[in-house]
């Protein structure tokens, strides 16, 4: 198919080119030495992704560690009280340690051990990322450093809880506002330091090339299971498709199944609080092409060019850039970004949760609630919505700030 003037049928072939561009996105900003031990992983990258060894590991981990193919599910409830469109989700909630996050940390393991690295390391907000990785270190037996800001580590009791059962050791940094962006620097110092014993591996399809092409790479099964499961389901297409973006991994690996059929495409970013710059983090509806974490990308600045601070409920979106092929899909107009607030987010939350049985993550939440939006304003049709992860994690924090709603009816 082709789509202003880009053939998707080549299109994977193409994009990211051999320097790591997607358009003029991506590249890789970082110094000299680092740039090398980059490269070093994109050459490893490129050798394994060619063996049967490595394919034919990697899909026994999915199938018997991991539990893939996850299913999609038809949300029958759900679409009935809206109206006639038909909402379907793919249950990446069902994915080992509940969301979409190990499909590429599995695979940045099992490259890392391929490498003969002994450890792997990254940082975490949320903490999500950090959990992921302490899985899949598990699982291989090799080291794990996480690297988390002091005041994350105090928010996030529960995850390093989980990461230190896992056996990874959480580093805590004290710089700066010892959040997120304090945890990336001393990540990527950590990494300049160790890097001959050890892979950085990053939690989107962020960062220096290769990493997001190798992180939709690993994350295309997600794509490629959904497109051939609706098929069998219903013999058709789904005519629209929608994911949330933060640093844009789920999506990215979702649209990666649809990209050269006529489908039309939705990312939904946060808009959390409203439109103000701090409010939010919907960086490729209100941001400027830039440079951060080592990409050059479409980014959310403050009044210096620095990376503006950022707000989501979903504290997995909460991130001033998106991946840049979202920014190449954005600017060609194959898929177009659209934004939903904490408020619809929570109330599509309770939604999925009373209508189908399913507790939705907040961040998957934002995907269900721009469904519900189309679904309102279509008189037919269907919608497959990528359901990222499951809600556990926020349920706490949701009944404590919402509450519970009163009635099924006033959440559509
Ligand atoms: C981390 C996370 C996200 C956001 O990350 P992407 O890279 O944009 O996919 C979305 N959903 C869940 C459940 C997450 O844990």
């Amino acid at each position: 198919m082709i789509f202003n003037g880009i053939d998707f049928d080549t299109y994977f072939k193409n994009y990211p080119d051999a320097n790591g561009y997607f358009g003029k996105y991506g590249g890789v900003y970082i110094s000299d030495e680092l740039k090398a031990a980059m490269a070093e992983i994109t050459e490893a990258y490129f050798t394994i992704c060619k063996s049967r060894k490595f394919i034919a590991e990697l899909r026994r981990i999915r199938k018997e560690f991991q539990g893939r193919p996850t299913p999609i599910s038809h949300l029958e409830r759900l679409s009935g009280a809206i109206g006639n469109v038909q909402l379907y989700c793919k249950r990446e909630d069902l994915n080992h340690s509940g969301a979409h996050k190990l499909n590429h940390c599995m695979g940045e393991a099992l490259l890392a051990k391929y490498m003969g690295k002994k450890k792997i390391i990254a940082e975490t907000g949320a903490g999500q990322h950090g959990v992921a990785l302490a899985t899949a270190a598990a699982y291989f037996g090799l080291e794990c450093d996480i690297y988390m800001g002091s005041v994350d580590i105090k928010k996030q009791a529960p995850n390093v809880a989980r990461m230190k059962i896992l056996g990874a050791n959480v580093v805590e940094v004290t710089d700066g506002l010892q959040t997120l962006k304090e945890a990336v620097d001393a990540a990527f110092a950590a990494y300049a330091r160790e890097y001959k014993d050890c892979i950085y591996c990053i939690g989107s399809v962020l960062g220096p090339h290769p990493f997001p092409m190798m992180v939709r790479d690993f994350q295309s099964i997600v794509g490629i299971e959904a497109r051939e499961q609706f098929l069998d389901m219903t013999g058709e297409l789904p005519d629209i498709i929608t994911a949330c973006v933060g640093g844009g991994s789920n999506s990215a690996g979702f649209f990666y199944g649809f990209l050269n059929d006529p489908v039309k495409i939705y990312g939904v970013e946060p808009l959390g609080r409203g439109p103000k710059l701090g409010d939010h983090a919907a960086s490729l509806t209100y941001g400027t092409e830039g440079v951060m974490h080592g990409f050059n990308s479409i980014m959310l600045k403050d009044e210096n060019g620095e990376p503006a601070p950022v707000y989501s409920v979903a504290s997995g979106l909460d991130y001033p850039s998106s991946g840049p092929e979202h920014a190449f899909l954005h600017d060609l107009g194959r898929v177009t970004y659209d934004t939903v607030s904490d408020e619809e987010a929570i109330r599509a939350f309770f939604a999925l949760s009373r209508y189908e049985g399913i507790i939705p993550a907040v961040e998957s939440s934002h995907a269900v609630a721009h469904a519900i939006r189309l679904a309102k304003q279509m008189k037919t049709g269907s919608i497959l919505i990528n359901l990222s992860g499951r809600g556990d994690k926020d349920m706490d924090y949701v009944i404590e700030k919402y509450g519970i709603p009163a009635k099924d009816a006033d959440l559509l």
